[in-house]
């Protein structure tokens, strides 16, 4: 089979090779525990060290401890607002968050309610961002914590997370972001943005999956969701995983060295796709604001897609998705519903906008990265036009 185009970054990327080629060593002759005292230890620990250093640079923090090393962005998420919620209980029982977040913070969120917490999700406007006086007016005197994506992992559309943490400080509320689709696509500077806590992952950006971090500014107060021997100044029990260390903060050293000229390669790559599919196709909603929104994030829902399909639940190709629709025209890229365990259930995000629940299913959501060319955007541009024709075809022949 022909290499299918990968337009899909924004699910996860391929390691980079010299990512890769730093982390190798770590797996074997430089197997050391962090937290040993002799020298496979200390070998183990310089490493980890540099590259929480790589990390702190890539964001701006004013220090390398505000990086804690967590599996990932899920987990960064949910130390984030467990642990603030955990900590600062005592102070108050509500959180404030937008209903376009991620599902690690919408789960915890989730999960949080049941404990007693109050939760406001602040609704995003239909250009996919929230509006910060929206967030003001959510807040009270119980309100310990808001909490806000930077850019949608959806529609890329990007919130006004510093006049968000501006907001927090003035009513002396802790502040969170989860930034994971953002790190490398903008340039971040928490000192600049003012919030206190900030979840990153390497898988998104070049780096290996499983190994992450929350930022947490210098002052900020939050009680560990892991217990043990107590790594990371306590705050996230567990033995280091070196080699993704290492590979984490050689993804963000390249990530700082290459992110201008990258994003300014993704946006014309990103507008050809937008401007061509419509162009050439009828009936396309562009999802979320075209200026505040990632570079290579493109969203649209095709009307008159969403066709009926079920077949035995343990074969997710026989669920209708547009995704998989897609792909058998050899490009990956991601639907506008996820089939989960439960079935598929339409994007709460696009449903945040006011898409119907067709529109929402006849969604695709296409991420480019550092190895997608003017090529691959247009084999993209060939193939769109046909699946959606035919899948209006279908649709007409099933009503
Ligand atoms: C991918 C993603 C996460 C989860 O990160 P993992 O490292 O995969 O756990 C959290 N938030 C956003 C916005 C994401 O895109």
């Amino acid at each position: 089979m022909e290499k299918p185009v990968y337009l899909d970054y924004s699910a996860t990327t391929p390691v980079d090779p010299e990512v890769l080629d730093t982390m190798l060593p770590y797996f074997s002759e430089k197997f050391g525990n962090a937290s040993s005292i002799h020298v496979k230890g200390k070998e183990a620990r310089l490493a980890v060290e540099e590259a929480r250093e790589k990390v702190a640079g890539l964001i701006n923090a004013s220090s390398a401890e505000e990086i804690i090393f967590t599996s990932g962005g899920t987990e960064a998420d949910n130390m984030a607002i467990s642990g603030t919620a955990a900590f600062s209980k005592d102070f108050g029982n509500h959180i404030v968050v937008t209903n376009i977040e991620h599902h690690a913070v919408f789960e915890t969120c989730h999960h949080l309610e049941k404990q007693g917490f109050e939760v406001t999700f602040v609704p995003a406007e239909p250009d996919g961002i929230v509006d910060a006086e929206k967030i003001r007016q959510a807040v009270t005197d119980e309100t310990i914590l808001i909490s806000t994506i930077y850019a949608n992992n959806e529609i890329g559309t990007i919130q006004p997370v510093k006049d968000i943490a501006a907001i927090a400080m003035e009513y002396g509320i802790y502040s969170h972001t989860d930034a994971v689709q953002a790190i490398s696509r903008e340039n971040i500077d928490v000192k600049e943005l003012g919030v206190d806590m900030l979840s990153l992952t390497a898988h998104k950006f070049y780096g290996p999956k499983g190994i992450g971090a929350l930022y947490i500014r210098q002052g900020s107060q939050l009680t560990p969701i892991i217990y043990g021997g107590g790594q990371e100044r306590g705050l996230r029990s567990g033995t280091e995983s070196v080699p993704l260390i290492v590979g984490f903060g050689k993804a963000a050293e390249i990530a700082k060295r290459d992110m201008e000229a990258e994003i300014k390669r993704l946006k014309p790559l990103r507008d050809r796709l937008v401007e061509g599919v419509m162009q050439s196709i009828e009936g396309v909603l562009l999802n979320g604001s075209m200026e505040k929104r990632l570079p290579n994030n493109a969203n649209f829902c095709f009307e008159g897609c969403a066709i009926e399909k079920t077949g035995p639940k343990e074969k997710p190709e026989d669920y209708f998705s547009m995704s998989w629709e897609l792909n058998k025209h050899g490009i990956c890229a991601s639907a506008g519903a996820a089939c989960t365990a439960a079935g598929v259930t339409p994007s709460h995000v696009l449903i945040a906008l006011g898409r119907t629940v067709e529109q929402a299913q006849g969604a695709l959501r296409f991420s480019l990265g550092k190895w997608t060319t003017e090529a691959d955007i247009d084999k993209a541009l060939e193939e769109l036009p046909k699946l959606i024709n035919r899948l209006r075809e279908e649709k007409k022949a099933q009503a």
